[in-house]
């Protein structure tokens, strides 16, 4: 049951007028509710040949490790709400940012947009939706408990990509569909 987030009247399910897809909406006030993909936004933090992750301290996939990632937020660039998320989940600041991997999942409606950027004086903490964070080297990324199949590919990304590139400037942007998310079943 669904209700209106205007009038609070019941609303119902039905294809609007000159529309091609099934909409909430209100019989009384006629507001239809879009529902549109989500902007996912996060940061690939990188101090000298390490990287910065951290273990997830709430679900989904608690306990689970993944790069300082999040909802983007009304009033902030892309790349704010990266560097955002690095401060919240690693208590950290990144520079630098540059964007690196874009991925559609259609079938959630969510779009993760991957920045690649430099930790700041190499410090972090651990933030408030984290277990912990840590600082990688490739050898000892923990690639069966990664939380997500967006952060496995930007990893995998980044450590093929760094064989032959230095600056950030060098990392080309991928752009890949990703049709599920093997990691969650979903
Ligand atoms: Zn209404």
């Amino acid at each position: 049951m669904a209700y209106c987030l205007q009038c609070g009247h019941e609303a119902v399910r039905k294809i609007p007028e000159g529309d091609q897809k099934p909409r909430i909406v209100c019989p009384a006030c006629g507001y239809i509710h879009y529902e549109n993909p989500k902007v996912v936004c996060g940061a690939l933090v990188v101090h000298e040949d390490k990287v910065l992750l951290c273990r997830r301290a709430i679900e989904p996939r608690y306990g689970f490790w993944t790069i300082p990632a999040g909802f983007m937020e009304i009033g902030e660039t892309l790349a704010e709400g990266a560097l955002r998320e690095t401060v919240e989940e690693a208590d950290a600041v990144g520079v630098n940012p540059h964007l690196y991997c874009l991925y559609d999942i259609p079938a959630i409606g969510q779009v993760y947009a991957m920045y690649l950027a430099d930790l700041k004086d190499g410090k972090f903490g651990t933030g408030v939706e984290s277990l912990e964070c840590a600082l990688f080297n490739e050898a000892d990324i923990p690639w069966d408990d990664i939380a997500f199949e967006a952060v496995h590919r930007t990893l995998t990304h980044y450590f093929a990509d760094r064989k032959t590139a230095s600056t950030h400037a060098d990392f080309s942007l991928h752009q890949e569909s990703i049709a599920k998310d093997k990691r969650i079943g979903s």
